[in-house]
């Protein structure tokens, strides 16, 4: 046999061992020692069962054997002692032949009397032969005797002497002979006994000694085998647990040879799985927005989640009136928009996939509130625009929550990487974006995108600003004045004053361009106090006519933080003598929120003055309405994004509903802005609004058309009011 099939061998006999070992440890354990106890047992009742064969051996020895062999060794002396006490018989003088008979029977007695109880002992023995020889010599003796003794009493000395030597010493030799070879048998019996007593020693010797070293042989092995059958799977339960904590997740613990330890292996494995479940569960936390399930701001700008292409476009999303929708159907239906926002939005962004117009695994977040942020790759900017129209396009049918059904729309900011459409860090996509989502809110166009260009623009303006100063000083800008009327009556309640700019260079400049500059570097105030200016000059003009008519000026955030404003708006009113109340001043909703407390403070005061206070644009800011509620206002103006086709749009229309009972629950005038078509004016009046403004009422006016105006209004009738 070769050295490979020999440890072939080895290795079934092995296998074949080792199938025969339990699984459990605990029945290992118990076999083990069971073992053990067995062969402990076995080797007791060995030993107890010698030394009680030992025992009634040596009893035997010693009651009997020795009895015997001692009872033998008297019959030899006896039968000496006999033929001396005859010789001392025949020889003794008569008077003294008494005392020697006495011996000589005594002597007899005790012959007879072994020869009995021997007779019994070796009765069906080897030795019964001898003994029956032994008796027919005592019984020759015993005649000789007789005849000697008669020869001795009658005296005859020489007859007597002869019969002694012919017949008693012989029967008394051969009895001699025949007792020494008893004697010699029970002599050779006991050797035989004690050798086989040795015998039977030797072997409990054994017996225990081979017990005992194959119990230590089975302790040993059963001990090394149990050792090792429960360090060996706790070793790989060991190894298994530290590759686990080391985050190896996908290492199972494996299935070893000891049952208990596999349970625990596989507690180990089930609380691994539990880990992972909720380390993933972490993760998505960490990474996912809770509302909508979509991404959020971290994984959006997370590298941890890299897409296979960078992206070279990113677009803002902002919600437009989700806090109007929250404020006045509540929060739970303005989740349920953010939620059907982000549906829509992830399905628009799937198709644009499909249909090939954007590269693959787009992002789409959400950050904050209703704004939603995609990252994506694109090769052109007219692919954005097929996108931008795609989701206006889902935006189209109304969102339904319950019984409400709430138009979505939303204000894009696109940021790129310039005209190359290279790719960009998304961080700087996301400031980018975040600027161009602020200019399309500031331009109320619904869009913007982010460019270098804008960046420029930017820096125009800010040349432009510069030339504001001279422009208020030359008299560039203007006054426009927007009618307002009241949806009860019809008539010309007033109107908000709107500045416009004519520059020597650059021709007519929008506020929509100027003012945010002029805002952001405090040029605004010089604005505001021309405008206020020119408006207590109208209505000081207006007064001996229409007293009952009212202007709007624009107030902007800045003038709210000016000290000086307060005083520069009374000194105005006193410098035309106009009754204050016929001033309004409007303040944007999203400009109160600057500085809360301040703007509160200002508002009172400029209520202490006697002026108006009107909320612009409202419905686009973010103010609570328990702030609101704070403010000393007497108008509400709602923005213009919510008219927008109002009476196409159901949704709308709710909202416009609610917000209305809410400012005449709050016992404010509420006006629309930019109505423009009779549909909308009809819708809006049936919602019970009570002002409205917009191109179709009145376009602004100035110069001769607002003159003209102004003379075609029907005389006053009582006192001024909005
Ligand atoms: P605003 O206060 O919401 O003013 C209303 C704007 O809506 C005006 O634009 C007006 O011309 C326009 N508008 C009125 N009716 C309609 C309509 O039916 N449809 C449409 N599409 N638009 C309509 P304008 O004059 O271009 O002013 C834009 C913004 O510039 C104003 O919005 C206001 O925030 C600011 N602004 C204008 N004048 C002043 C001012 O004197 N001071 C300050 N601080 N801001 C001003
Ligand atoms: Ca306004
Ligand atoms: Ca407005």
């Amino acid at each position: 046999m070769n050295s490979q099939t020999e440890h072939s061998t080895t290795s079934t006999w092995q296998t074949r061992l080792r199938s025969l070992w339990p699984r459990r440890i605990g029945w290992r354990l118990a076999l083990g020692f069971g073992v053990l106890v067995a062969l402990m047992l076995v080797a007791l009742a060995q030993a107890s069962f010698q030394i009680h064969h030992i025992t009634q051996m040596t009893q035997r020895f010693a009651t009997g054997d020795m009895q015997r062999l001692l009872r033998v060794q008297a019959l030899s002396l006896q039968t000496e002692g006999v033929g001396s006490a005859l010789v001392r018989l025949m020889n003794a003088p008569r008077e003294h032949r008494v005392m020697e008979y006495t011996e000589v029977d005594e002597r007899n007695r005790r012959i007879d009397g072994i020869i009995e109880s021997l007779e019994q002992d070796l009765m069906g023995t080897e030795q019964e032969e001898t003994l029956k020889r032994l008796i027919a010599s005592r019984k020759v003796y015993a005649d000789a005797f007789i005849a000697t003794v008669d020869e001795v009493e009658a005296d005859d000395l020489k007859a007597a002497t002869q019969a002694l030597n012919e017949q008693v010493n012989p029967a008394l030799k051969a009895m001699l002979l025949q007792s020494n070879s008893l004697l010699q048998d029970e002599r050779q019996r006991i050797e035989t006994q004690l050798a086989q007593a040795q015998q039977a020693f030797e072997r409990v010797a054994m017996w225990v000694g081979g017990l005992s070293v194959l119990a230590v042989f089975l302790s040993v092995w059963l001990g090394l085998g149990t050792t090792q059958s429960v360090t060996v799977p706790l070793a790989e339960l060991e190894a298994a647990a530290r590759r686990i904590a080391e985050g190896d997740y996908a290492s199972r613990v494996p299935t070893t040879s000891a049952e208990e330890v596999d349970r625990v292996g596989q507690a180990l494995n089930s609380m691994t799985d539990a880990v992972v479940q909720r380390e993933q569960q972490i993760v998505r936390l960490a990474y996912q927005d809770a509302l909508t399930g979509l991404p959020n701001r971290t994984a959006l700008l997370s590298p941890a989640t890299p897409p296979s292409t960078p992206y070279n476009c990113l677009a803002l999303m902002d919600m437009a009136r989700l806090k109007v929708i929250n404020e006045t159907l509540g929060h739970t239906t303005g989740d349920a928009m953010i939620k059907e926002m982000a549906r829509r939005a992830s399905a628009v962004f799937q198709a644009a996939v499909a249909a090939g117009e954007i590269g693959p695994h787009p992002i789409v977040a959400r950050l904050t509130g209703g704004i939603f942020a995609a990252g994506f790759s694109v090769t052109s900017r007219e692919a954005v625009q097929t996108l931008h129209e795609r989701i206006e396009q889902a935006l189209v049918v109304p969102a339904s929550c319950g019984v409400h059904s709430v138009d979505l729309s939303l204000v894009y900011g696109f940021a790129d990487g310039g005209p190359q459409t290279s790719a960009q860090p998304v961080e700087t996509l996301m400031r980018n974006a975040e600027v161009a989502l602020h200019s399309a809110k500031r331009a109320a166009s619904g869009f913007a995108w982010y460019n270098e260009a804008q960046e420029a623009a930017r820096l125009s303006h800010l040349s432009l600003v510069s030339d504001l100063r001279v422009a208020v000083a030359s008299s560039q800008l203007q006054m426009w004045l927007q009618p307002k009327f009241s949806l009860k009556t019809g008539r010309a309640v007033g109107a908000e004053a709107l500045v416009r700019w004519q520059h020597p260079q650059r021709g007519f400049v929008s506020p929509a361009e100027f003012v945010p500059f002029a805002e952001q570097t405090g040029y605004i105030s010089m604005v505001t106090t021309w405008m206020l200016d020119q408006a207590l000059r109208t209505l000081a003009a207006w007064a001996p006519t229409h007293p009952e008519l009212s202007i709007a000026v624009n107030m902007s955030t800045r003038d709210l933080g000016d000290p000086e404003f307060i005083g520069r708006v009374s000194q105005l009113i006193a410098l035309h003598g106009v009754d204050p109340k016929r001033l309004r001043l409007e303040v944007v909703e999203s400009g109160l929120m600057d500085d809360p407390q301040r703007s509160v403070a200002v508002l009172h005061a400029l209520r202490n003055l006697g002026c108006g206070l009107s909320i612009d644009d409202f419905g686009t800011g973010y103010s609570s309405l328990a702030y609101l509620q704070k403010l000393p206002v007497s108008e509400l103006k709602i923005d213009r994004s919510f008219v927008d086709g109002i009476d196409r749009l159901p949704g709308t229309q709710r909202l416009f509903k609610t917000m209305v009972e809410m400012g005449h629950g709050m016992g404010l005038m509420v006006t629309a802005e930019g109505v423009e078509t009779e549909a909308e004016k009809e819708t809006i009046t049936r919602l019970d609004c009570d002002v409205v403004q917009g191109y179709l009422t009145s376009r602004p006016l100035h110069g001769a058309a607002l003159q003209a105006w102004f003379e075609g209004l029907p005389p006053a009738q009582g006192a001024a009011a909005g």
